[in-house]
């Protein structure tokens, strides 16, 4: 088996988030042995919605995940864009079977992120191979060149064949391997909050991937977890920041921004109390990911803004891709890395590149977004399909 060739010495993964957790799982399943630092209390996800392609669903299915994923998610039948001071339709994407063939038998699903991190989950602690353990922060490494070492939060130091750091967009490894100091601001927030579904004004209820485009802002609405939750994330310019991940998000700052669009966005916002804000940040795109014995994944790599709704799906593609070129280079594993971030990095730097694009094109207001809705209103199924093809159909 190509991990029992002589090295029974763990990768260590720092980082238990969805990247952390897929890797370990694709690595175990071709017969590594792998040891897992994650530096919360508890391993888990915020309780928040994430959509997935058809490409994770490619990536997924290689290593035995898809359904599972699928077994929780929901399938929307269209996503479909809409202009949010008009209330006027911009464009539907169908995403019934034509969709899953079109993309090689694989769907586009949402789901809730606590969901799909559990099921990543439950994949690590069914594998004898791999150690789970929560309350470790990787405080530092050593590469030495036969093998690595990390030192914990609790002074400990364990030693492994190598180190993938999985450590997400504030990662630790990244500054000794790429340096580029604190990730770009965007100038962009995300709010979200999750309803019941008897929440949810039944008038207003979709099933759909809706994206309410307004000057400035975005708002996306769709079911969670079988179509028992309802997810909202509402996504407007502001300079106004705090650091971190869960700070509460300002009602008076949301309204400054969606007062005066449709009621259809109006009615949906004034059904949460309490908003969860996300600063959103991303990195300009970099091709050195590894260094000898140690890799980045995930955030850590290539962290992106979510306009493509992609960062999970890259992280779960580049699991995969780690995985396959470390069994093919078992015992050299600097060029295996080196393969690995061959293989991924203009994919990813793509997503990085294009998630801001769209973005833009979202948010655009005045001439930009009358020509935005034109353009977009214009194409057929097929040119639509086509036009996303280079990432749906990709891994
Ligand atoms: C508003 C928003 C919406 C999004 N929507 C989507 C979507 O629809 N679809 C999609 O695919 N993606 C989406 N994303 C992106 C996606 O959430 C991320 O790309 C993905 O979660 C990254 O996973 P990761 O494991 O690389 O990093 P993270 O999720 O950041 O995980 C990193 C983990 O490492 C741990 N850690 C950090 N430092 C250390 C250390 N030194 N030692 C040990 N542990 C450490 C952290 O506690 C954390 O658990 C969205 C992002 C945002 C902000």
């Amino acid at each position: 088996m190509a991990g029992s060739n002589g090295n029974s010495a763990p990768f260590l993964i720092s980082g238990g988030g969805l990247g952390g957790l897929v890797a370990a799982h694709a690595l175990a399943l071709k017969g590594f042995p792998v040891h897992l630092f994650e530096q919360a209390a508890e391993f888990g996800e915020v309780g928040a919605g994430i959509q997935l392609g058809p490409n994770i669903f490619r990536a997924l299915e290689k290593v035995g995940l898809k359904e599972a994923v699928l077994a929780d998610a929901h399938l929307p039948p269209a996503q479909e864009m809409r202009n949010a001071l008009t209330g006027d339709l911009v464009t539907n994407m169908p995403l019934g079977q034509k969709f899953i063939d079109r993309f090689g038998g694989q769907p586009y699903a949402v789901t809730h992120r606590a969901d799909i991190h559990s099921t990543y989950l439950k994949a690590c602690e069914a594998n004898k191979l791999i150690t789970l353990e929560t309350s470790r922060r990787v405080e530092s490494y050593e590469d030495h060149g036969d093998g690595v070492s990390v030192t914990l939060n609790n002074g400990e130091t364990v030693k492994g064949r190598a180190l993938i750091a999985c450590d997400g967009m504030w990662s630790k490894v990244r500054e000794r391997i790429v340096g580029d100091g604190k990730p770009r601001v965007s100038g962009h927030i995300a709010y979200r909050g999750v309803l019941k579904r008897e929440d949810v004004p039944e008038d207003l209820w979709r099933p759909d991937v809706v994206l309410w485009a307004g000057p400035r802002t975005h708002f996306v609405h769709y079911p969670l977890r079988r179509g028992e939750l309802y997810n909202l994330v509402a996504v407007f310019h502001s300079d106004h920041y705090e650091e971190g991940w869960d700070a509460e998000g300002s009602k008076e700052l949301l309204w400054k921004h969606f007062d005066g669009q449709v009621s259809q966005v109006t009615r949906m916002l004034e059904r949460i109390n309490t908003w969860k804000m996300w600063v959103l940040c991303d990195r300009e795109p970099v091709k050195n990911w590894t260094q000898g014995n140690v890799a980045l994944l995930g955030d850590a790599a290539h962290p992106m803004l979510q306009y493509l709704a992609q960062g999970a799906g890259m992280a779960t593609e580049d699991a995969v891709e780690l995985a396959e070129r470390v069994a093919a280079h078992p015992n050299d594993l600097p060029a295996a890395f080196k393969a690995y971030q061959q293989a991924r990095y203009l994919r990813t730097a793509r997503v990085q590149i294009m998630a801001r694009v769209y973005g833009e094109f979202y948010h655009a207001r005045g001439v930009t977004a009358e020509l935005r809705d034109m353009a977009v209103g214009g194409r057929s199924e097929e040119q639509a399909l086509d036009g996303i093809a280079w990432l749906y159909g990709g891994s």
